[in-house]
């Protein structure tokens, strides 16, 4: 497919089995394709939200209630669909939790962007009331947060324990919600102007399965969760002396002849020698450095095993490139990839001990820096999943602690917003105007989805919430379990401040992304839908399917 311009109308030459779609039609094609997707996570949002079961093609199971990881899994094959994939990516990264919620809110502005166009009001004036409705939004959570100290534990508490509730961490959420906040405080430094920066490169999450999820424990330095390569070597080093290393102890082929023509076994015998010296004297280099431990992230040969060993020294091969680099964060060493090079500088101080119940070496620096979550758990499937709530529980407290702006949860912050958008409607002339009160509306999908996700009814829920904040009550949220509105901040449901700007943020440029596009020009057939979806729980309902245009999307104009 080529383009040219002849006085200024874009010619579009295309293939024989491309198809071409054009404004109302692409906008409707692509809206239906991003709801599906967004739709198909709605189901686990908030603590009575459902699991889903993903099935890869290789028949490996996940289970998740986690937003994030059901969209990536999907293997979803339409670009359009992949935006929406994208908005629960951004959220990830940049708040670590609200994901679904932020997925959510998209596919409900693009649902009421439909009814727009269908009302023939232009896209760009429902991107521009979106736009203004956004940034209103974010402001008025300026407006609405509630300030914490950053060493206030039991927010801190809260926090965690709000973004850990409906997931498989909740069962155990006592010991978890302490080590979690214990972890942040860990690896938090109050900076020269006062403020708290939690460090997330400092801690480190380690999974093990085959104990108990209550057994899990937080330690000081890091893990190296692999064995001795040799029986002769000591297992616990107070005083060590670690050396890291990205390169294998070995003789490398390119450093003999790599095809060797031996004519008598005295050749052979001069060959064998030749690498047992080369051996020895990288052994001897990593003697001389004075290192009595050494981390290497590749293969220790055999013979450099057993001299190693005569040498005293502690050695483990192939370390995880993770854990490599995270003993180098905590004991400030480097790591050498170059052995002949080897010196004293290249070895850090600290102490290695060895616990033989958990065949594990726990590795502390001089000035105890850096933490190691140690998360227990019976099976994989367990461990997986607590570890995504885990996850997330650990960056809602490190925005909590950074940012020290929290809201109050189960909706309550949504409908708030919604009330105060829809009076800056007002404000707002022209078309633009319905476009901010359909962003109001959106809003309060959260607290929508929330009651029927818990069986309650959805409209009587959201008339009672509504009522609520036209009373003041700006933390008047849903209770789930009972069904009532309360004042979810007193009850301890609280959420970052910084999630919820990024969710309103992401949400709404996906929604303008999708709607910006009147042209859609794909190299195959667009009718065929695909709808591959079926592992992750039948996508609503989507005219025009999902999938067809997988593969072949020649351009977007
Ligand atoms: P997300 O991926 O968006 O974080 P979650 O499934 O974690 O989705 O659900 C988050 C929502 O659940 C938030 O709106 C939060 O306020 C709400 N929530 C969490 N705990 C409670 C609770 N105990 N009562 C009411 N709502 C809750
Ligand atoms: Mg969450």
């Amino acid at each position: 497919m080529s383009q040219q311009r002849m006085q200024g109308q874009p010619m579009i030459i295309l293939g024989d089995d491309s198809q071409r779609m054009k404004d109302k039609d692409a906008q409707s094609h692509n809206i239906s394709a991003a709801r599906a997707v967004a739709e198909s996570v709605r189901s686990t949002l908030g603590p009575k939200g459902m699991d889903k079961m993903l099935v890869d093609s290789l028949g490996d199971v996940t289970v998740t209630n986690d937003g994030v990881t059901i969209l990536t899994e999907m293997d979803i094959d339409n670009p359009t669909a992949e935006m929406i994939v994208e908005v629960a990516e951004a959220q990830e990264d940049e708040a670590g939790d609200g994901t679904t919620t932020a997925v959510a809110i998209a596919g409900e502005l693009l649902k009421n962007a439909e009814d727009l166009l269908e009302q023939d009001i232009h896209p760009t004036s429902i991107i521009r009331g979106f736009n203004m409705a956004s940034k209103k939004a974010k402001d008025e959570i300026g407006e609405i947060a509630t300030s914490v100290d950053p060493s206030d534990e039991e927010i801190l508490k809260s926090v965690a324990e709000t973004s850990m509730t409906g997931k498989g961490a909740e069962l155990n959420k006592d010991v978890l919600v302490d080590l979690v906040v214990e972890a942040i405080q860990a690896v938090t430094i109050e900076a020269e102007d006062g403020s708290h920066v939690p460090d997330l490169e400092f801690l480190k999450l380690h999974t093990q399965t085959g104990r108990s999820v209550s057994e899990s424990d937080l330690l000081t330095g890091g893990i190296i969760d692999k064995d001795a390569v040799h029986s002769d070597m000591p297992s616990t080093v107070d005083d060590a002396n670690v050396l890291l290393l990205d390169t294998p102890i070995e003789v490398e082929e390119t450093e003999t002849d790599a095809q060797l023509n031996l004519d008598s076994p005295d050749q052979l015998q001069d060959f064998i020698e030749q690498e047992e010296e080369r051996l020895k004297e990288m052994v001897q280099t990593i003697a001389d450095s004075g290192a009595n431990v050494v981390f290497c992230q590749k293969g220790i040969d055999d013979m450099a095993q057993h001299y190693l060993a005569k040498e005293g020294i502690l050695a483990v091969r192939r370390v995880k490139k993770s854990d490599i680099e995270f003993v180098s964060e905590i004991l400030g060493a480097r790591i050498a990839s170059d052995i002949d090079s080897v010196t004293s500088e290249d070895v850090a101080s600290g102490s290695v001990r060895r616990d033989e119940d958990d065949e594990m070496f726990y590795v502390e620096g001089e000035d105890g820096h850096g933490a190691t979550l140690l998360l227990r758990g019976s099976t994989n499937h367990v461990v997986d999943e607590l570890e995504r709530g885990i996850n997330d529980a650990l960056d809602v407290v490190a925005s909590t602690v950074a940012d020290g702006r929290v809201l109050a949860g189960g909706g309550a912050t949504e409908v708030e917003l919604a009330g105060r958008v829809r009076d800056y409607a007002d404000s707002v002339s022209g078309r633009e105007q319905l476009a901010v009160e359909a962003f109001a509306d959106s809003l309060e999908l959260v607290p929508r989805v929330l009651a029927e996700n818990a069986g309650l009814d959805s409209i009587d829920t959201l008339v009672d919430l509504r009522a609520a904040h036209e009373n003041g009550d700006e933390h008047a949220g849903l209770n789930v379990y009972s069904g009532d509105v309360v004042d979810t901040f007193e009850a301890g449901v609280v959420e970052p401040a910084h999630a919820k700007e990024q969710a309103v943020s992401s949400a709404s440029e996906a929604a303008n992304l999708v709607m910006k596009i009147d042209d859609i020009i794909a190299a195959g057939d667009l009718s065929t839908a695909g709808g591959e979806e079926e592992g992750a729980g039948g996508p609503g309902g989507a005219p025009g399917g999902m999938g067809g245009m997988g593969g072949g999307m020649g351009g977007m104009m």
